[in-house]
């Protein structure tokens, strides 16, 4: 067996009881989720996968879904006009937080927080809804590698219960940054998050960012490569809502969290990672997935500065 292999193997044997954390409760239909739920998953782009525990279970993407989306929309705007509706700043508050929403520019302050999710979703272009969510599904296709769907009864939930997410869309309406319908852009939204993934899907999808757009398991091209430089900027300031300046420093590469309990995490030229297992810190991120990335991050030395120094590599260790 390979060292990767028989290192993520003590770590899910030392993580698995870790029970501190919530599983997400606001949204009904992810209180449902196992709290054992735990999977780790890391493929490489040099066609390695290293892989422990609940891998092949479907979860939906939730948070996660932003940043490939914001990769959708810089491909349908450009990243100046996208600039214009969607600001790089890191918030330092809660992921679904509106008090920065009624402040100078009116414009949401990044495209990782919900406000500037949805801001971002409103811009997707396509003939009708339809057409729009098709477009979205067959991005998502292309980073996973097969079809996706939508958890139908999870989008229902979000939507019967998203007040605080149709309440900043109706302030982004008023300040023009978002336009009517905005129940589309809501119902869009709510079809990203409820985008049925694994633990493996992620590490694909992230692989693919590490491989400067390209699947590196089906060779298919996902977005733009001249898009990848930015998507992780956004990911590495803002990508663990008000967690991001923390992780950066104790782990150190771009991530995404979402509230049904994954992290994507990708490092640059050799790896993609994920981890789910839906228990959930303060901050709605996962309290197993953080431990393992910060003792990933020791072990392979990837922070990025340590990457500079041209330490991390798998496959030899
Ligand atoms: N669908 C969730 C919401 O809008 C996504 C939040 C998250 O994963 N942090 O509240």
């Amino acid at each position: 067996m390979s060292q990767v292999q028989a290192f993520l193997d003590q770590l899910y044997h030392e993580l698995k009881g870790v029970s501190a954390g919530q599983v997400a409760s606001y949204i009904p239909e992810l209180a449902r989720a196992n709290p054992d739920w735990f999977g780790i998953s890391i493929v490489t782009l040099d066609g390695h996968t290293y892989e422990v525990g609940d891998v092949a279970q479907k979860f939906t993407i939730q948070s996660i879904s932003k940043v490939f989306v914001y990769g959708m929309a810089l491909e349908d705007y450009g990243r100046d006009q996208l600039l214009k509706k969607v600001g790089v700043e890191p918030t330092g508050d809660p992921f679904n937080s509106l008090i920065r929403l009624d402040e100078d520019s009116k414009r949401p302050e990044n495209p990782m927080v919900n406000a500037g999710a949805i801001a971002t979703t409103g811009l997707i272009t396509g003939a009708d809804l339809a057409d729009r969510l098709n477009r979205m599904l067959a991005m998502f296709q292309r980073y996973v590698g097969n079809e996706v769907f939508v958890d139908v009864s999870t989008f229902i939930s979000e939507r019967s219960t998203g007040h605080r997410n149709r309440a900043m869309a109706h302030l982004m309406l008023n300040f023009g940054m978002i336009d009517q319908p905005i129940e589309d852009a809501l119902d869009l939204y709510f079809q990203q998050c409820s985008v049925l993934v694994t633990a493996h899907d992620l590490a694909v999808m992230a692989a693919t960012l590490a491989n400067q757009g390209v699947n590196p398991i089906t060779g298919e091209r996902a977005v733009g490569a001249n898009h990848v430089r930015d998507i992780l900027s956004v990911m590495y300031t803002c990508g663990m809502y008000n967690f991001a300046g923390e992780w950066a420093f104790r782990v150190g590469i771009p991530a995404k969290s979402g509230v049904s309990g994954g992290i994507l995490a990708v490092v640059p030229n050799r790896a993609g990672i994920a981890v789910f297992s839906p228990l959930l810190d303060g901050h709605g991120n996962s309290v197993r997935g953080l431990k393992v990335f910060e003792a990933l991050s020791r072990q392979y030395g990837f922070h990025l500065f340590d990457l500079s120094l041209g330490r991390c590599n798998f496959t030899q260790t």
